[in-house]
């Protein structure tokens, strides 16, 4: 619920509150799996007006721009990857392909809940067997006279086990086309969540296993029209790589400020040049990740600009904690070091939202396309 305080409050500011009062004060315990779990994260969020940061305030929202989300999602990953990632999946691929393809009743059911932080959302669309391929999938809906039974099993789910509710792909034809999207509500029988796996870095962010053992699901629940549900992940995945893109300049950044502490602190000697590299590349990251924002802002194709923003920010933040963990040196070697945190956290914005290896390849065809 909105207080008082926030709701008079700019973006900024509320930003700069949940970050003060909430992100930082847990991003230790985050990082060893311990803090806040993910749905009271998002919960403070909607108390700061947060929650549904790019859904219209007729639902609840903020209404705010794909510029403002990526500010603010740079803004908390520069403090904990962690809570970055819970709120990025939870605002972005988790709400908005809602609201660019649900209909008004499905949008005044689910919206007002997901931005007030009642509701935490998820997107789920790996499988143990489809992730890059994701038309692979082979969990499946099965129509019948009340709709849908829905059964298989969903991989890697960030917000897993927290979530209210979950976009889920399933499979109700043949191929692409045979792909459709469903709104499933974590309540439902037959929803069932493994624990979160132990992961290398990003362990305050719970991921793990969705197994949908015979869901049933109205026909009112499937999310656009059937056969459209690969549409529906892949617009979902542009725009989500805004968000991913802006983790990774978060993550970037916060390695330099781990940098410059230790060097003006006179903790340690510093590589002028590495450190020129690393601002520059910063700087050029953040500069793509707005721009692939404010394409989205503008309705216009942005899937090139998001892969390469995806791409660029996400191989910087890795080069800029491997580099944090060498100037930093031999403290950073520590587990509980801010750069150790850092680099372990940054690997898997190379491989979420689709692989670095998979946007180099819908570069490269958009080129070739052309
Ligand atoms: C922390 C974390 C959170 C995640 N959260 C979510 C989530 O919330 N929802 C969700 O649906 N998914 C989620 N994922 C899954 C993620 O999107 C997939 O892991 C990713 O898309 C890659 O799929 P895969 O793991 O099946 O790898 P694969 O597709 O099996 O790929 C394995 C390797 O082969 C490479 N490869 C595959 N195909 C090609 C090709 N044609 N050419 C060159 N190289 C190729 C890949 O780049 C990769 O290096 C998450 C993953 C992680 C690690």
């Amino acid at each position: 619920m909105l207080t008082e305080a926030s709701a008079a409050a700019s973006i900024t500011e509320r930003t700069a509150a949940l970050i003060d009062e909430v992100v930082r004060p847990n991003a230790a315990a985050m990082a060893r799996g311990e803090g806040i779990r993910p749905d009271a994260l998002v919960r403070a969020a909607g108390e700061r007006g947060l929650a549904g940061l790019l859904l219209p305030t007729r639902y609840g929202g903020a209404g705010a721009t794909h510029v403002e989300f990526a500010a603010f999602v740079e803004a908390v990953a520069r403090v904990c990857a962690s809570s970055a990632v819970i709120l990025d999946v939870h605002l972005s691929v988790g709400s908005e392909p809602l609201l660019l393809f649900g209909s008004e009743s499905q949008l005044q059911r689910h919206l007002p809940r997901i931005a007030s932080g009642e509701a935490t959302a998820a997107f789920a669309l790996t499988e143990p067997g489809s992730g890059s391929d994701a038309a692979a999938l082979s969990s499946h809906a099965d129509a019948d006279d009340e709709g849908y039974r829905l059964t298989g099993t969903k991989a890697f789910i960030t917000n897993c086990g927290a979530a209210g509710v979950y976009l889920v792909t399933a499979r109700t034809g043949p191929g692409v086309r045979g792909v459709s999207a469903f709104i499933v509500d974590a309540e439902s029988p037959g929803v069932q969540c493994g624990e979160p796996l132990h992961k290398m870095g990003l362990a305050g962010s719970w991921t793990g296993e969705l197994v949908l053992d015979g869901v049933r699901v109205r026909t009112e629940d499937r999310l656009g029209r059937e056969g459209m549900g690969f549409r529906v992940a892949m617009a979902a995945l542009d725009s989500g790589r805004v968000g991913i893109s802006a983790q990774a300049v978060g993550l970037a950044q916060g390695c330099l400020d781990d940098i410059v502490r230790a060097s003006r602190a006179g903790e340690r000697g510093t590589d002028d040049a590495l450190l020129a590299d690393l601002e520059a590349r910063t700087s050029a990251a953040r500069l793509l990740t707005a721009h692939a924002a404010r394409l989205a802002d503008l309705h216009e194709p942005m899937t090139t600009a998001a892969s390469i923003a995806k791409l660029y920010a996400s191989d910087t933040c890795v080069a800029a904690a491997i580099a944090a963990v060498d100037l930093c040196a031999p403290d950073s070697v520590r587990d509980d070091h801010p750069a150790a945190i850092r680099l372990r956290d940054a690997k898997a914005s190379q491989i979420y939202e689709g692989t670095n290896q998979v946007q180099r390849m819908v570069i490269a065809r958009a080129l070739l396309r052309a």
